[in-house]
């Protein structure tokens, strides 16, 4: 396994036709940030900043925080680090914050979880915030908002963000160097005004894990869904063609960072309809990395579109003997 590491960290994610292909790696723990080297990873692409709290027995207090996220930018030194706010609440409850509506949500995963708590816990955001920004002081900062089902609750989150940004100002704090705004894509309804967005954003990160939970109303925790749906089917990838298509115009870093985009055929359909950045689990960031250098964007476009206006009866079948044929 080691072995495995060390030869593929140093692989440059080339397409055959010589596209740079992002291959970047999610993170959560401190301790996975080590993984950036370990791995060649292009960066940090999603960092769960929720960790943290699902492990403290209170909520960690701002210096905790502002600790944390400074070690993790000294560790990733040069590559870029994208911090996802907490996505707490629903099925990631914690103890020592508890919601107004006694009863437990029925739909955990649909529930008052992430955006939707913090910004009705506005201490507990603004925390975040000030955490963040004083962690970052000096770097560059990425801030990524989980969650998003309408475009105005972007704006309230960055708005958090931007009277911290203030205070401390006013206060002749230092802080980062360029602030960078993003969101997560994955509730289905953000996909239909994502153009209204498109112009005050950063970056957009479709998180597939969520997305497919939604858009298949199938629970992602239920074992008797687990193999009912599949990645590869023609709904959930031409809707996420339709998603690639909207930034088209928009200076937007675009990108997947579910569970899907460190599987090799999802990874190869994701190049097929135009992503051109993944942030994936660590482990398979070497065997994805290997995966990039055996395509050419151009032929999988091409095949992929034959296949989207034309679905076959078994599309994993199909991409499955393409990648065979070319030795993928
Ligand atoms: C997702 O929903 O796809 C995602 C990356 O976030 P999480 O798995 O933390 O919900
Ligand atoms: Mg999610």
């Amino acid at each position: 396994r080691e072995a495995s590491y060390a030869r593929l960290r140093d692989v440059e994610p080339f397409t055959r036709d010589g596209e740079r292909i992002e291959v970047m790696m999610n993170a959560g723990l401190r301790d996975d940030v080590a993984m950036l080297q370990v791995t060649g990873a292009d960066g940090i692409g999603l960092y769960r900043t929720e960790f943290q709290f699902l492990v403290s027995a209170q909520l960690p207090q701002r210096e905790r925080q502002a600790r944390l996220y400074r070690d993790v930018l000294d560790t990733a030194g040069r590559k870029t680090v994208i911090f996802r706010t907490v996505d707490i609440g629903g099925d990631k409850s914690l103890p020592y914050l508890r919601s107004d509506v006694a009863k437990e949500d029925e739909n955990p995963a649909m529930g008052w979880r992430a955006l939707r708590l913090a910004l009705e816990r506005e201490g507990l955001m603004k925390v975040q915030a000030r955490a963040l920004l004083e962690g970052a002081a000096g770097r560059d900062l990425n801030v990524m908002f989980p969650m998003v089902s309408e475009p105005w609750e972007f704006d309230a989150a960055k708005e958090v963000f931007t009277s911290q940004i203030a205070f401390l100002k006013q206060h002749k704090h230092p802080l980062p160097n360029a602030i960078r705004y993003g969101v997560m894509l994955e509730v289905p309804s953000l996909a239909e005004t994502l153009d209204l967005l498109l112009p005050r954003l950063s970056f957009v990160s479709i998180g597939t894990n969520d997305l497919t939970q939604f858009l298949f109303a199938a629970d992602r925790a239920n074992p008797m869904l687990a193999e009912r749906y599949d990645w590869l089917s023609p709904s959930i990838l031409r809707f996420l063609r339709r998603v690639v298509q909207s930034c088209v115009g928009y200076k937007i870093d675009l990108g997947v960072c579910g569970e899907m985009g460190g599987r090799r055929l999802e990874a190869l359909a994701l190049l097929g309809i135009g992503i051109r950045r993944l942030s994936i689990t660590p482990a398979s960031v070497g065997r994805i990395k290997e995966l990039v250098r055996k395509v050419d964007t151009r032929e999988i476009t091409e095949a992929m579109s034959g296949w989207l206006a034309n679905p076959p009866e078994d599309l994993r079948a199909e991409l499955q003997a393409w990648a065979e044929a070319r030795e993928i």
